[in-house]
């Protein structure tokens, strides 16, 4: 096959088709035959709606989709750890390589202007082949699909990432604001994790009766005027010792810090907008430390994966919509309504 249909996003709330060549492998590069390329919020807050992103944001009318994942079809000379045949995930930026940033494996953080994320500056996953840097590629373990490692390589990745860093452990309760794909992420890791309980909100009908449905909290409650008197009512008027914001709405941030324990932390990881608090109060006085957490790191995305295999769990089942590329328009509508979970552009072999 020489060429191959991709999907490029003007920009309108519309899906555009065109037929590229299928890229073959430089120097420390691999050909990855698409599998599973999933649709991230920030692809519809900052590219689908309108080109809203600037610096690491800016999207640059390249094939969409910065969660793909796959199997190698074709190494570049110089490869060192991959070969044909290979099940990957693909970290979504590949940075210059040799900065600290890129060094501990935050490609994500690279400032050099090398720095390109797929999906966004580079061809992303939703055409039948990615062309990759070998070293932005994980190794998918064999208990887990595709689908799986598609949602890893974003959403699930990003919240591992946060819940790590606030130390969430068995003595904690868990506040999710916002049950999006992230925040049902942030459910399903919280209680692999440990969290003794978890309470999440969200504005939206349909998200709130999946969240039910999936079972992945304690308690699914509409995020309204009353939810904070509701948190507090369930810890004994304490509030979550953890609370994670996956909403990006400044009303679910401010219920995050208000629904937060004293001496708890607190992690935004839902993207854009702005939010304003009383600090004193919110913040200070609680003596609340409060946590900006973008993305993850090569080690522990592939840290993730590896526990995700031993804990027997499956990001895949916050998927509720899978759709061939052809239909990549009628996914890109689904996941701009934002009433379900996560909706994931899969390839037939
Ligand atoms: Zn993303
Ligand atoms: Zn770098």
């Amino acid at each position: 096959m020489s060429s191959m249909q991709g999907v490029i996003l003007p920009g309108d709330s519309t899906v555009a088709f065109g037929a590229f060549p299928v890229p073959r492998p430089g120097c420390g590069q691999v050909l990855v035959k698409m599998k599973a390329s999933s649709i991230c919020g920030s692809d519809i807050r900052a590219i689908y709606r309108e080109h809203l992103g600037k610096g690491p944001e800016a999207y640059q009318g390249v094939i969409a989709g910065h969660e793909p994942c796959g199997q190698i079809a074709a190494v570049g000379p110089g490869c060192k750890q991959f070969t044909e045949g290979d099940r990957v995930v693909i970290y979504h930026i590949a940075g210059c390589g040799v900065c600290q940033d890129c060094k501990h494996g935050y490609m994500i953080s690279c400032r050099s202007p090398l720095r390109a994320a797929y999906g966004w500056q580079r061809d992303g996953g939703h055409a039948d082949y990615l062309l990759a840097e070998e070293n932005t590629c994980v190794r998918l373990p064999d208990g887990l699909s595709y689908v799986d490692g598609a949602l890893a390589a974003c959403g699930f990745g990003t919240v591992y990432e946060a819940l790590r860093r606030v130390g969430l452990c068995g003595a904690d309760r868990l506040l999710i604001t916002g049950l999006g794909p992230v925040g049902l992420a942030a459910a399903m890791l919280g209680r692999a994790l440990g969290a003794g309980e978890i309470i999440g909100t969200d504005t939206a009908q349909g998200r709130l009766v999946l969240a039910e449905r999936l079972g992945l909290l304690d308690s699914v409650l509409p995020a309204d005027d009353r939810s904070l008197g509701k948190i507090m009512d369930r810890t004994g008027g304490q509030g979550c010792e953890v609370s994670i914001d996956c909403s990006g709405a400044a009303a679910g941030r401010l219920l995050a810090l208000q629904a937060t324990r004293q001496w708890g932390r607190c992690a935004f990881v839902g993207e854009g907008g702005e939010v304003s608090f009383d600090v004193s109060q919110a913040l200070i006085h609680k003596q609340i430390t409060l946590y900006g957490s973008w993305v993850t790191s090569l080690r522990h995305m592939a840290d993730l994966l590896e526990r995700l295999d031993r804990w027997g769990l499956h990001p895949e089942n916050t998927v509720t919509h899978r759709l061939p590329l052809g239909e990549a328009a009628e996914a890109y509508r689904l996941a701009d309504k934002g009433q379900d979970g996560k909706i994931c552009i899969v390839f037939e072999d």
